[in-house]
Parts: structure tokens; C-alpha cells; sequence
């Protein structure tokens, strides 16, 4: 059921803050909501906002461009033909799952002269259908990632397969910030933000490290 009364986004926003910590930053899905609810998420404090398609994020921006300090955050699976858009329309993008993308984005960074911060996507529970990195491609690609000097890359990301119990889905979350430990031992001094959990899980992920959350449906119950 879908309630975007205001007063309820706004009681829901609260309840999800008060079981985080106050540095962990809370991005708000908005992928399925108007921007009627968006506003609202806005005046009750957001000002992080997750979108997961180039195209109707776009539509929604310019609606919203009066809102001059939100941060949009791509958070979708993005296909090569969109990276550019993408560049050109968010503040970070947590969806770089793969190298090609990553190469991708080097040469529209460059383009636009506009360099978003990125996170790379990584899996390490078996999941076939979910994106990203596993620890090991992920570790095999990064001389060559390396070599991607334009990228401004800040973080990892996950998403966690479905049916997982709570201290598995801890237990995986934390595995993200160990390989991100492993990754600043590594030479990648600016591997800090972890961006995991979602509405079911964002608290377990909270615990776990993470700096960003991304919670959609609690919000918006849409
Ligand atoms: C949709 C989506 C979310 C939000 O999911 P909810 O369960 O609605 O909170 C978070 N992360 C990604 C990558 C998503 O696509």
C-alpha cells in the first residue's frame, strides 16, 4: 500500500534515523516515488536522493532543480550507452560493476570535464544475479583499474543476495569493509565509503559499517 502523506514520510524518515548512527548517511530511494514525495523526504531533512534509471531521474531533476542542494545518487545497473548521461547527471554513482563501465566512464569524465563519485560494485555471497566484483576479479582488475586515473573512486557497494538471516547479512556487510581495509593496505587510500543495506536490512548494515544506507520502500511505501 502507498502512503506519501507527507507527515508519514516525514515519522518514517525519523524511525530510520533513529537506528542508524547519526555519521551514517541516509539516501533515499526515490526510484519509484513523485516528486510530491520527494519534497517531502526533503523537508524532513534528506538531502540524498537514489535514483536507478538515467532517464527518469532526469525528468525528476529538472523538477526538482529548485531544490539546489540535493546530491543524486545512482544507484541502478547502468548500461554503457548510459554512462555518459550518468556522468553528466549525478553526484555519485554506486553501480560500477565492471571494468568495461569503469573505462567507460574514464573517457566521459574526461569529456565532460565533470568527475562524480564513484563506488565499485562488489557481490561476496554467491549470487548469480546480482552485478559486481568479486573479491578475487576484483583484486585481478585493479592494475588495471588503476591505470583509470580520471575515476574518483570512494568506496564499494553492495547489495545482498536474497534469504539471508541476520548474521549472515552481517557477516557479508562486513566482509565489504574488510576487502575495503584490504583495498587502502593495497594503495587505495581513498576506499572509505561503504554504500549497503537496504529497507530490510539497513540497520544490520549500519552495525556492520556502512556510511551510506539506501532505503526506498520504508520511506516512501511505494
Ligand atoms: C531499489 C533499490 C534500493 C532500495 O530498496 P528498498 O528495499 O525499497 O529500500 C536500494 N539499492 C538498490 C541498488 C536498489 O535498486
Amino acid at each position: 500500500m502507498s502512503d506519501t502523506n507527507p507527515e508519514s514520510i516525514a515519522d518514517r524518515i525519523h524511525t530510520i534515523r533513529s537506528n542508524i548512527p547519526a555519521n551514517v548517511k541516509l539516501v533515499a530511494v526515490s526510484k519509484y516515488t513523485t516528486t510530491q514525495a520527494i519534497r517531502a523526504a526533503y523537508d524532513a531533512g534528506v538531502r540524498d536522493f537514489g535514483e536507478s534509471r538515467v532517464q527518469d531521474s532526469k525528468v525528476k531533476q529538472e523538477e526538482l532543480a529548485d531544490l539546489t542542494d540535493i546530491t543524486w545518487h545512482m544507484i541502478g545497473s547502468l548500461q554503457s550507452n548510459k554512462a555518459r548521461q550518468a556522468i553528466a547527471q549525478f553526484d555519485w554513482i554506486h553501480s560500477i560493476d565492471r571494468f568495461s563501465l569503469a573505462e567507460q566512464c574514464e573517457r566521459h569524465i574526461a569529456d565532460l570535464g565533470k568527475s562524480p563519485k564513484l563506488l565499485l560494485q562488489v557481490k561476496l555471497a554467491n549470487d548469480p544475479n546480482k552485478f559486481g566484483w568479486s573479491e578475487s576479479e576484483l583484486l585481478a582488475d585493479l592494475p588495471r583499474l588503476e591505470k583509470l586515473q580520471n575515476l574518483n573512486i570512494v568506496g564499494l557497494m553492495t547489495i545482498l543476495p536474497l534469504g539471508l538471516d541476520e548474521s549472515q547479512a552481517y557477516e557479508v556487510f562486513s566482509r565489504v569493509g574488510v576487502l575495503a581495509e584490504k583495498l587502502r593496505s593495497l594503495g587505495w587510500a581513498d576506499i572509505c565509503e561503504l554504500s549497503m543495506g537496504m529497507s530490510a536490512d539497513y540497520a544490520i548494515a549500519a552495525r556492520a559499517g556502512a556510511t551510506l544506507i539506501r532505503v526506498g520502500s520504508q520511506i516512501f511505501a511505494s
